[in-house]
């Protein structure tokens, strides 16, 4: 038969288009960027994309001709535009997102910062609405829409008032907070009203899926059951699914020559030392600060190894323009001064710190010739560079130090060391602990996590989830 159709909604498209003439571009997908992992599960569905292209187009003309080529890939674009700014950067990136990851509201002082928060607010709503259209222009009876993360909340209550019976699906990419940080959020109700109006809403964690039905109850006054949220006897299945890798890419891309070769490189360069590797956007929710603090306390405590060991830190700018991220910035550069300062010698620098993003092959090299990855976030929804790292081990085995506060701490915590990052001690003892560890219980550590990682692909997460849409959604059209 037929295959069904799927419409994955996300902010971006998975997609980087290049204009190459007046009317033309070329398109390449974006590697592992999140929405490219479904692998199979697009192909036992007739997939398509839709969102952001990741530039303005105000020409009707050049629109046509853009949307033109990305139909090719699958892709259809939602044209933001003016909307974009307030959409993006300020509701859903300076409100929602610092909420999510405990950070609270960010308070500003000039005397109109109410009206620009409502300003946000109405991008936020606006721009979700132009997805629904979008979605809509495309849309087929029997249609499975899968919405991603927390930049579409509105989406959800908007489809379902435009038909009852679509079939809705949400998944949040990143953490849900405690009730306590998500009341402070102005607009806390409509956001949650909205995405209950889904079929199935999914989460990476039993934490984050216990915040948010705990944060409904308390809110909104509804029922949290073992599946789900109750409002006037109609429910709202809820599922922990954390998301995976394509463990393949990077199992078969240590196998490439050129890989091999800038391996042999790296091991050169460190012969004779220990590599401990760090690989984050360069944003406070990674810890990146707290994870020198650990490093510096180390070395402090074991001047053997000073000369021995090398971090290798890989923090890739993310929203420079924002003040903050400048701040985390400096105070990080300034932790990797004195360190090398501190314990440096003419031959040898403890620190090497970058701030640049890295060929994805080359990033598969690093992770395959470290023998410890460090992973320090104070926050996060998932964290992929800890499976990443685990596939590209297969022959070295190496230690993975995770912290407890980032998602993938629930399913790879069996393998890894679990630190709390803001315990500088712990993460001192964990390096030495990971440096020191016998060959055996290294390999079974290994062993554990690489098992995790190969049957908890991306696909398997992406199939896992909509085969529960189907049945959330039948089950509550038996009720009607
Ligand atoms: N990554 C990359 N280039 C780099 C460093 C990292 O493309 O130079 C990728 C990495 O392979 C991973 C992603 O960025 O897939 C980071 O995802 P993660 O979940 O760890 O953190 P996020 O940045 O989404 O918070």
């Amino acid at each position: 038969g037929e295959r069904p159709r799927l419409l994955v909604v996300a902010n971006r498209l998975p997609v980087s288009s290049k204009k190459t003439g007046e009317n033309s571009w070329s398109m390449e997908m974006s590697p592992g960027g999140k929405f490219n992992l479904l692998g199979g599960v697009t192909d036992q569905y007739d997939t398509k994309w839709v969102g952001w292209p990741g530039f303005d187009v105000y020409n009707e003309v050049e629109k046509t001709a853009l949307s033109k080529s990305l139909a090719q890939m699958n892709c259809i674009p939602v044209f933001l535009n003016e909307v974009f700014d307030q959409y993006y950067n300020g509701y859903s990136n300076g409100i929602i997102w610092p909420i999510l990851h405990h950070m609270g509201l960010p308070i500003e002082y000039h005397h109109d910062a109410n009206k620009t928060f409502q300003t946000q607010y109405d991008a936020y709503k606006k721009a979700n609405r132009m997805f629904l259209d979008v979605v809509i222009e495309n849309y087929e009876e029997g249609d499975t829409i899968w919405c991603q993360d927390y930049h579409l909340m509105f989406l959800p209550q908007y489809l379902k008032e435009y038909d009852n019976k679509i079939k809705v699906g949400w998944f949040l990419h990143s953490p849900f907070p405690s009730s306590e940080v998500y009341k402070t959020l102005p607009s806390r109700s409509e956001l949650l009203r909205s995405v209950l109006r889904a079929d199935l809403l999914g989460f990476h964690t039993y934490d984050f899926a216990r915040h948010f039905v705990s944060t409904c109850t308390q809110i909104l006054g509804v029922e949290g059951t073992h599946e789900g949220v109750v409002d006037q006897g109609r429910l709202t299945r809820v599922v922990v699914l954390p998301m995976g890798i394509d463990p393949d890419r990077f199992i078969s891309t240590c196998k490439l020559p050129e890989v091999i070769q800038q391996m042999n490189e790296l091991k050169e360069k460190f012969s004779g030392k220990k590599v401990i590797l760090g690989v984050d956007r360069l944003d406070m929710i990674k810890g990146i600060p707290q994870k020198y603090l650990g490093f510096e306390k180390f070395l402090e405590e074991n001047p053997d190894w000073r000369d021995k060991v090398v971090l290798v830190q890989i923090a890739v700018p993310t929203r420079d323009a924002v003040p903050e991220y400048q701040k985390v910035r400096d105070q990080v550069h300034g932790l990797v001064g004195r360190i090398n300062g501190r314990f440096g010698s003419i031959s040898s620098l403890p620190v090497h710190h970058m701030d640049c993003s890295v060929p994805s092959n080359y990033l598969c090299a690093l992770y395959a010739t470290a023998d410890v990855m460090l992973v320090t976030s104070l926050r996060d929804g998932l964290n992929l560079v800890s499976h990443e790292f685990v596939a590209s081990q297969e022959s070295k085995k190496g230690v993975l130090i995770l912290s407890e506060f980032a998602g993938a701490g629930q399913s790879l915590g069996a393998g890894a060391l679990l630190v709390n990052p803001w315990n500088v001690t712990e993460v001192s003892s964990a390096i030495k602990d990971a440096l020191t560890m016998p060959a055996e219980e290294r390999e079974e550590r290994h062993r554990v996590n690489f098992q995790y990682v190969i049957s908890n692909s991306a696909e398997k997460w992406g199939g896992d989830f909509l085969s529960e849409l189907n049945d959330a959604f039948a089950e509550s059209e038996m009720k009607i």
